[in-house]
């Protein structure tokens, strides 16, 4: 049954029937004086992410609820995410509402990606999946570039009313926040950020000087996102910190590549080319002949193969076949959470290998 408790880590409604769902306590636990449900007691106590089911309802709660407010919406996405991290939908309930668009993590894009031409992109971008922000910008919340000017939009943008910040989780939005703090109080961490997704607590209200507020909204969890698939150790791995460095492979016919254990790239044929990598640093690629990889990634995912780790294996899920022929020159291959491969040339016949539940999609090169 669901009950009046909240949660007082995230806030959520306390359930004491559904144990894989949003806001589940044990029946037990509502005798204590405070009550803590099961997702923010795991962090608190061992530091690990459970991956709750946000239900369709709650994520449909969560945007109407955005749809009654008065003010400017900002909306933040991962640029070396995007697809994963996106949101879909959101501009159907923010209702009159304008939009901020800010791509994050700027700093992880290689120096070739230049910056008003990746603005360009994410307008565009913006553009084919139904929004109409009233400005896109680019900006890095760890480094710190560029958030005077989104601090400025914001002012602009928001007329004197509430803002409030969405995004789905992983996206840097504690971190742009706190770093907006900062600016405006010199003061650090006053929201706590972490590596786990799901962890920004239930609409935290910043005062604005003129009487208005900024809102921080619950970082909605995207099920897409490679980051469910890994350990707090591994996320860190698979997650650029900083500037990307492409990795250039010259491929012959019946090549594949494996990124970690995570994901596997097969190059089945379109003769001797190259393909370039736009992964995380520390994410190793091994490249072996098509024939040997199933028996390869069964002998050795979890140890040369990773992440994942061996002993995170019995939940790590089956990598899922998807093939396509490349038929437009310059197009990313994306592995949403993990990054993408670039192929210059048109007529290649490959497959992308990704954990069941992650997407993998084409799109016009990014770079
Ligand atoms: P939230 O879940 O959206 O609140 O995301 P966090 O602020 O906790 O950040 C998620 C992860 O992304 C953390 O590992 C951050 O260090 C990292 N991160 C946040 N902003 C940036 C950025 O501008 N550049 C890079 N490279 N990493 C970032």
């Amino acid at each position: 049954k669901t009950t009046e408790v909240q949660c007082v880590g995230c806030g959520v409604a306390i359930q004491t029937d559904k144990p894989g769902e949003l806001g589940y306590a044990p029946e037990s636990s509502l005798k204590n004086e405070t009550i803590i449900c099961q997702r923010c007691f795991r962090l608190k106590h061992y530091n690990e992410v459970q991956d709750v089911a946000l239900t369709d309802d709650d994520f449909l709660k969560i945007l109407n609820q955005l749809g009654t407010m008065d003010g400017l919406i900002v909306k933040i996405v991962d640029i070396f995410d995007f697809n994963g991290s996106w949101l879909p939908g959101l501009h159907r309930f923010v209702g009159k509402n304008p939009i901020l668009l800010i791509g994050n993590k700027e700093d992880v894009l290689p120096k070739s990606a230049k910056r008003p031409r990746m603005i360009q992109w994410l307008k565009k971008q913006a553009k084919d999946l139904g929004l109409q922000p009233v400005d896109v910008l680019l900006v890095s919340a760890s480094k710190g570039t560029y958030i005077e000017e989104a601090m400025e939009a914001i002012e602009k943008y928001r007329e004197g009313k509430d803002v409030f910040v969405v995004g789905c989780t992983n996206v840097g939005k504690s971190t742009f926040i706190n770093r907006i703090i900062k600016n405006v109080t010199g003061e650090a961490d006053i929201i706590t950020t972490s590596h786990f997704p799901g962890t920004t607590l239930d609409m935290i209200e910043i005062p604005l000087d003129d009487g208005s507020a900024l809102f921080d909204t619950p970082g909605i969890i995207n099920h897409h996102q490679m980051a469910h698939f890994v350990d707090k150790k591994d996320l860190k791995i698979i997650t650029p910190k900083k500037e990307i460095k492409p990795k250039v492979f010259q491929l012959n016919e019946e090549q594949t590549l494996f990124f970690g254990g995570l994901a596997r790239f097969d190059y089945i044929k379109g003769g001797r080319r190259s393909v370039t990598c736009y992964l995380s640093n520390e994410l190793g690629i091994h490249r072996t002949k098509l024939e040997n990889a199933d028996a390869l990634y069964e002998k050795h995912v979890g140890d040369m193969l990773n992440p994942p780790r061996k002993n995170g294996m019995e939940e790590f899920p089956e990598l899922i076949r998807h093939e396509f022929i490349i038929k437009e020159k310059k197009t990313d291959i994306v592995f949403s959470g993990l990054g993408w491969v670039t192929i210059n040339e048109p007529g290649a016949q490959i497959a992308a290998y990704v954990p069941k539940g992650v997407t993998v999609s084409l799109r016009p090169s990014l770079i």
